[in-house]
């Protein structure tokens, strides 16, 4: 697809079933590397929302997606992940233009996961099943688990195709139909994925996507009465509005994946310049808009100076650019409020008294450009150590023994992520046992797998993307007792 900066018209109903009841609002979607209008988009609203949950209710209750056998969701589900892949360059260039995202990077990781995603699922859409249960006295039982009916999924921006198949899918091999908000920031491939998913054979009302605003769009499905669930990723603040909205209207259960201001530990046995890859990848990859951005780099005393300097050189040759030219390693800020947020945050370091090794302010001509920004002579108890940046800033820090590098770790109220970098296998058991994070990555950072659950603890959430624990999320257990009579035994 041609990179297009004219305003084309894109609405949800064109592409799939929830018509915008008032055609005329709608909201742009913006290029970071210019600020120029990609596209003006409908908004969607409380009315839009009531539209699209109706449409999924009527589905759930009366249509074939909840009611067939699991093995034709998943041949529908595959067929998604071929169209998916067929249409790979247009939907890559898309959410590159919308998201800031490296053109490399995004064919590869982000387009190529949501049909690895699909496949996962579909295979596990006809393997659902219950157990059955030898009661005590007279009584036997077994459980179902059932689809739990029209899921409301709410989905950030920094990974909006990945996000969308790691909600969508689970919920399809289920059974569910639901109601799927992208962020505002980033709406344009889930419009191309509502509408390849009706090319693929999903029924009508099964995937409804409402474009808008979270306070408007996103909070109506939050505290909507005919939603049965609602699978979250975004920040805790609005995690928090998330779980309020469930707890007055409907006590509808929620999953929350959340922020992170995640540790990585790195021993002085470590292999130096391995360390440094890690680090720089785990802060800035997607140029830091990453929940599990390894944002407080922790370096034991005996090698800090080492990898301090080497890391400073590595810096040197980091490109920042237009993520559409290969040779760059690092694009724009989302939007011009996170590109702001993002510097008021490097502000507070400068006056906090941490020391700027390298970056530490805006670049380019235009577009919300930021310097890679690596900290060091960072206290714990500073702004920037302590809360989420979600951009390209690094945290350098110093430990001694590995009682200091546990409490560093836990050192916070979030709990999604954490890396230990170390070749001894005590040291190494010791960390990855005392972590508070749903995931722990030892000698490796920011290793994804379709099979591997993602999930916090603490303020990061609860509840796991990904894995088979994802389809839980989406599936309720009912137990069935029946009498038993003249049983040889009890
Ligand atoms: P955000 O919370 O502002 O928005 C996320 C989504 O929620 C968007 O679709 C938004 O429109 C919607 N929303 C906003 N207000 C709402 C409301 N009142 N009711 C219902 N929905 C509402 O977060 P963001 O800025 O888009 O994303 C960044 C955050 O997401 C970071 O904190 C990051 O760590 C987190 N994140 C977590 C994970 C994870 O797996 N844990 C993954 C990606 C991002």
């Amino acid at each position: 697809m041609e990179q297009n900066n004219t305003t084309t018209r894109w609405t949800s109903s064109a592409l799939f079933l929830s018509s915008p009841h008032d055609f005329s609002k709608t909201f742009e979607t913006i290029d970071p590397r210019t600020g120029d209008v990609i596209a003006s988009i409908a908004e969607g609203d409380k009315e839009d929302v009531d539209l699209a949950v109706r449409s999924a209710r009527e589905a759930f209750d009366h249509g074939k997606w909840p009611r067939v056998a699991g093995s034709e969701r998943g041949k529908i589900m595959l067929k998604l992940a071929d169209l998916v892949e067929e249409h790979a360059e247009e939907l890559t260039r898309l959410e590159c233009l919308d998201a800031g995202k490296l053109l490399t990077v995004t064919r590869m990781v982000d387009i190529g996961t949501c049909g690895s995603t699909l496949r996962y699922f579909a295979g596990a859409a006809d393997k659902i099943h219950g157990e059955t249960l030898k009661m005590s006295r007279q009584f036997q039982g077994y459980t179902l688990r059932e689809p739990v009916g029209v899921a409301g999924l709410i989905i950030p921006w920094n990974f909006p195709a990945i996000m969308f198949f790691t909600k969508v899918a689970p919920a399809l091999a289920a059974g569910c139909t639901m109601v799927v908000k992208p962020a505002e920031q980033t709406p344009l491939t889930a419009l191309y994925f509502a509408h390849l998913a009706k090319q693929a054979g999903v029924p009508d009302g099964v995937i409804n996507v409402i474009t808008g605003f979270g306070p408007t769009a996103g909070a109506a499905i939050a505290s909507h009465m005919d939603v049965d669930m609602v699978s979250f990723t975004g920040s805790t603040e609005v995690g928090r509005l998330i779980m309020e909205a469930s707890a007055r209207s409907n006590l509808k259960p929620v999953s929350l994946e959340l922020g992170g201001k995640s540790p990585l530990i790195i021993f002085d046995d470590a292999d130096v310049d391995m360390a440094v890859d890690l680090a720089i990848n785990g802060n800035f990859f997607n140029k830091g808009e990453v929940c599990v951005a390894a944002s407080r780099v922790c370096v034991q005393e005996g090698i800090y100076e080492r990898f301090e300097k080497k890391l400073a050189d590595r810096m040197k040759k980091w490109v920042v650019g237009d993520p559409f030219d290969p040779r760059v390693n690092q694009g724009p800020q989302v939007d011009r409020a996170q590109y702001e947020r993002v510097l008021s945050y490097i502000g507070h370091g400068k006056r906090e008294g941490a020391t700027v090794l390298t970056g530490g302010k805006p670049c380019g001509q235009k577009g919300y450009y930021i310097e890679p920004t690596v900290f060091t002579d960072v206290k714990d108890d500073m702004i920037i150590s302590k809360e989420e940046i979600f951009g390209p800033v690094m945290c350098l820090m110093k430990f001694r023994t590995v009682e200091e590098a546990i409490a560093k770790a836990n050192d916070t109220r979030y709990g999604l992520a954490a890396g230990v970098v170390t070749k001894d296998m005590d040291v190494a058991n010791r960390m990855t046992r005392s972590i508070r994070a749903g995931v722990v990555w030892l000698n490796c950072y920011l290793v994804m797998d379709g099979d591997c659950p993602l999930g916090g603890r603490k303020m990061s959430g609860f509840g796991k993307d990904a894995s088979m624990h994802a389809l839980d999320k989406f599936l309720a257990v009912k137990a069935v007792v029946t009498p038993v009579y003249d049983s040889p035994w009890l």
